[in-house]
């Protein structure tokens, strides 16, 4: 009979202790205050779809369902054990000193060895992960089944799908069980630590660097409003990492430094945020910009690269372009617009190569914004279509980078020490703002892009998702340019 678990620890109850207790205390006893962060659902839903890859892979695996609880699953995990099953078992469940842990994948060799693995979409196991297989390995244990391996199964990167949904040889284990027994040792200690957190009032915990590591805390917002308000202009604006170093000596406002304890650009930086007055180098731009021969073609690439791979030929986490937009410039200022999204689900590479050598003049200068990601694309498609490697490496070869130039010419106290498209834009022609598109960024287009190729998405609802792409993606393209031309003062 199973004992009832006051507060329903758990493997992830467990990690969110170790990296915090207030998250822990705040899990079991104020779960509404907690908020999702961008991409946590996609995240879910990729872990999902991971898992249930793994487990398709053993046929003749007996899910454990937690119906109609979870003291079922431990009745039934308990039966099929001791009644010899074979295995795999999906989700096999356990629990000792009210630690509940469910399995994903128990398997049983011919010497009837147990070996358990824990499924991860990461492609290596990481030190994190430790601490879940050592909580799993100390509660398994303890329910006295001696373990033979305990496994972090992560997607393996050199894995290229060979047919549609075959998924053998995706995966690769990571065996760490004499690891996870070492720190299953402090498991007591920690699971005490945990109750009596539990049964006392809500921690007192600052917030620093552990609010986002190893990963960001749903409570961020909860914990935020206990602090004062900070500077308007904290130090932290400073780009890559400059204002953390001076966050670390103390500083906390922008405003509180000089111009010369500073780099150039950081300088610049502070300079435009007392005066409020933009940092604007025409001459520089006009310099830069007048190297790229007409016409311009101003080109944006959307990509998904999921874990598991869609198209015979890619790889885990291969970026997969599914649509780009470019804006054609003349020399005379004319401007056309071209665009490619395929999203009836088969592979997109080959028709958007195509397109782009259709629609990309020979003698362009091809502009981007951030160009190495272009660059990386347009490789990838030479490699992946062969015939048109030469148009690919071409198209490479003309790409050059808007990022820079703007990062050099340009800065405006809102952009908060962020040069993306989407920080300067504002600063410049507000009008061409992304809050009225349906989709406003990345995350968004991959998360319509998957949607659109859901053989259950209606036509009506695919039609819109391709409308909704498409002018996100044009906006995108459209907004490199509205940005050149105020860097060069005419806009
Ligand atoms: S935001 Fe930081 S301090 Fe607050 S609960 Fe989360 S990890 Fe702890």
């Amino acid at each position: 009979m199973t004992k009832p678990r006051r507060y329903g620890l758990s493997k992830s109850r467990l990690t969110m202790f170790e990296q915090c207790p207030k998250r822990l205390w705040l899990a079991v006893h104020r779960p509404e205050e907690g908020e999702l962060g961008e991409g946590a659902e996609a995240g879910f839903a990729m872990g999902h779809a991971v898992g249930a890859a793994a487990c398709a892979l053993h046929p003749g695996g007996v899910m454990i369902e937690a119906e109609p609880n979870l003291a079922a699953a431990l009745a039934e995990t308990r039966r099929l054990i001791d009644e010899g099953h074979p295995g795999p078992l999906f989700e096999a469940t356990f629990e000792h000193d009210g630690v509940l842990v469910r399995v994903d994948v128990m398997s049983r060799d011919d010497d009837a060895r147990w070996h358990v693995a824990e499924v991860k979409s990461s492609t290596r196991a990481k030190d994190y992960h430790l601490g879940d297989l050592a909580t799993q390995v100390w509660v398994i244990e303890k329910t006295g089944i001696a373990l033979a391996s305990a496994a972090i199964r992560h997607v393996d990167t050199s894995f290229v799908l060979q047919r549609e949904g075959d998924y053998a040889g995706l995966f690769a284990d990571a065996d760490l069980l004499a690891h996870a027994r070492k720190v299953a040792r402090g498991r007591p200690a920690l699971v005490a630590a945990a109750k009596a957190v539990l049964e006392g009032e809500e921690p007192v915990v600052a917030m620093g660097d552990h609010c986002s590591a190893p990963f960001d805390c749903e409570f961020a917002g909860y914990c935020a409003r206990d602090l004062p308000p900070g500077p308007e202009w904290p130090v932290t604006v400073l780009p890559n990492g400059g204002g953390k170093k001076w966050a670390a000596k103390g500083v906390a406002d922008l405003l509180d430094l000089a111009e010369q304890d500073l780099s150039a650009k950081n300088a610049r930086i502070l300079a435009a945020t007392r005066s409020g007055e933009p940092y604007h180098d025409r001459g520089g731009a006009r310099a830069a910009i007048a190297q790229w021969p007409f016409p311009r073609a101003w080109l944006d690439f959307e990509t998904i690269a999921p874990a598991l791979p869609l198209w015979v030929g890619t790889r885990p986490y291969q970026q997969v372009p599914f649509q780009f937009s470019l804006h054609l410039e003349a020399a005379d200022g004319t401007i056309t617009h071209h665009a490619f999204l395929l999203t009836d689900g088969t592979d997109p590479r080959r028709p958007c190569a195509e397109a782009l050598a259709r629609v990309i003049p020979a003698e362009a200068a091809v502009i981007a914004y951030n160009a190495p990601f272009e660059r990386s694309v347009l490789r990838n498609l030479a490699r992946d279509v062969p015939e048109l490697a030469e148009a690919m490496l071409s198209i490479e070869a003309r790409t050059v980078d808007l990022l820079p130039v703007t990062r050099d010419t340009w800065y405006h106290r809102d952009q908060r020490g962020s040069w993306s498209i989407k920080a300067v834009l504002p600063t410049i022609a507000a009008d061409l703002g992304y809050d009225g598109l349906e989709v406003k960024d990345g995350g968004n287009a991959q998360a319509a892009f998957l949607e659109a190729i859901d053989p259950a998405t209606s036509p009506q609802r695919r039609w819109a998702l391709d409308e909704a792409l498409l002018a996100y993606c044009e906006r995108d393209t459209w907004a490199m340019v509205a940005v050149a031309r105020k860097l060069m003062g005419e806009g």
